[in-house]
């Protein structure tokens, strides 16, 4: 809300918020709807160009809000462009980074939820660098209306001819969405508007690497964005030893909480597993980990350890990889492995930190 002569970032505001402010202005909420439109569908970052509202309307908006936008500081290219690395300095210099990756039938953003990150997994680039803050629901939106302007202005086209358009969100770049939740979920409930960026509530997927309260609130509000989990080890001492949030939040702790997610929202839930030579990639991690999914409806996503400098660990084989793949599907759980995109140019899970020789 507006206070002294700040500036009111109208991408931090939800529907809700936006009629108030609009209110508070004396401007009629029934411009909310075209304004909206302007924001999320049409990414028109001025407000003069905002040509179906009032001057009067106009005038007011640049006088009293604002809009997020990011200066490019450097963008990476892989896979003949079809992953896309941008990072991303906001207005108080501080950096981000977001990855942009377009396959035949999906475009998804991975979107950043903090500007570092406080939890320290030691496998991950963005924990080795520190935390700086919390990113604002305009920072974390903004990267989607970001990557959508993108493709915008490449005139992007889809395989069957149709424009192409962000499609899908991943809440997996820098940070930890659970420990950001109000901004994470304003941005997210924002996007997938019909009035924004109208993406089904499943193709957003928020991983968290076991914030519990995240969690048992995502469940009690009925968030419907899909939930994926960060586990990487099946005993609290395997966790222990790659992840220090486990020491806030017991893995009997966090299968609770996933227990009670998944009945409150009858969903899946995709349980990732960064796979590490010779610490998690035996075939007695295999047969802990699917006992511990036992009657928890479940995906596995298994995820090749991504090179970061502050870690020694090595990528587990392509053969280790797939048995443990097999282990756990004759134990009777889906299980997924990801495919690996721009590991060259440090965009892959994990490798995200903003560094300046990224
Ligand atoms: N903080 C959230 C989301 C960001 S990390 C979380 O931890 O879930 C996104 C995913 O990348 C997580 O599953 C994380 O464990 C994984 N990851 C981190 N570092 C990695 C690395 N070096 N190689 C492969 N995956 C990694
Ligand atoms: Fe933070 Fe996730 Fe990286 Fe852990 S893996 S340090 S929670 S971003």
């Amino acid at each position: 809300m507006a206070c002294g002569n700040e500036h009111v970032d109208l991408l931090n505001l939800d529907l809700a918020s936006l009629a108030l402010q609009l209110k508070a202005w004396g401007i009629a909420t029934a411009h909310a709807g075209h304004l909206r439109r302007y924001l999320y569908r049409d990414g028109v970052r001025d407000f003069a160009a905002m040509h179906e509202l009032p001057p009067r309307v106009r005038a007011q908006l640049a006088e009293s809000a604002t809009i997020t936008t990011f200066a490019i500081e450097r963008e990476s290219r892989a896979d003949d462009g079809l992953t896309r690395k941008y990072l991303l300095r906001l207005h108080d210099g501080r950096q981000i980074e977001t990855v942009l990756m377009r396959t035949g039938r999906r475009t998804t953003v991975c979107v950043s939820s903090q500007a570092g990150c406080p939890l320290g997994c030691v496998f991950c680039a963005t924990g080795q660098a520190g935390f700086d803050r919390n990113l604002t629901a305009g920072e974390i939106a903004g990267q989607a209306l970001f990557a959508q302007q993108v493709l915008r202005d490449a005139g992007a086209v889809r395989n069957d001819g149709a424009p192409d358009r962000v499609s899908n969100i991943v809440v997996m770049g820098m940070g930890e969405p659970l420990l950001n939740y109000d901004a994470v979920m304003t941005a997210l409930d924002n996007l997938c508007d019909p009035g924004g960026l109208a993406i089904g509530f499943k193709q957003v997927t928020i991983s968290t690497v076991g914030v519990v309260p995240g969690i048992f609130r995502m469940a009690s509000e009925r968030r419907p964005y899909s939930l994926a989990v960060s586990l990487h080890g099946a005993t609290q001492t395997d966790r222990l030893r790659l992840l220090p949030v486990a020491r806030t939040w017991s893995l009997e702790e966090l299968m609770d909480a996933c227990r009670r997610y998944a009945a409150a929202l009858h969903r899946k839930i995709f349980f990732e597993w960064t796979v590490i030579a010779g610490e998690n990639d035996g075939a007695e991690h295999a047969a802990a980990l699917a006992e511990l999914l036992h009657g928890i409806p479940a995906q596995v996503n298994l995820i090749p350890l991504n090179p970061t400098t502050g870690y020694a660990g090595s990528t587990a084989a392509d053969s280790a990889v797939a048995t443990f793949r097999e282990l756990l599907q004759a134990s009777g759980i889906k299980v997924s492995i990801r495919q690996r995109r721009g590991i060259e140019i440090a965009a892959g899970c994990g490798q995200l930190a903003a560094s300046p020789n990224a």
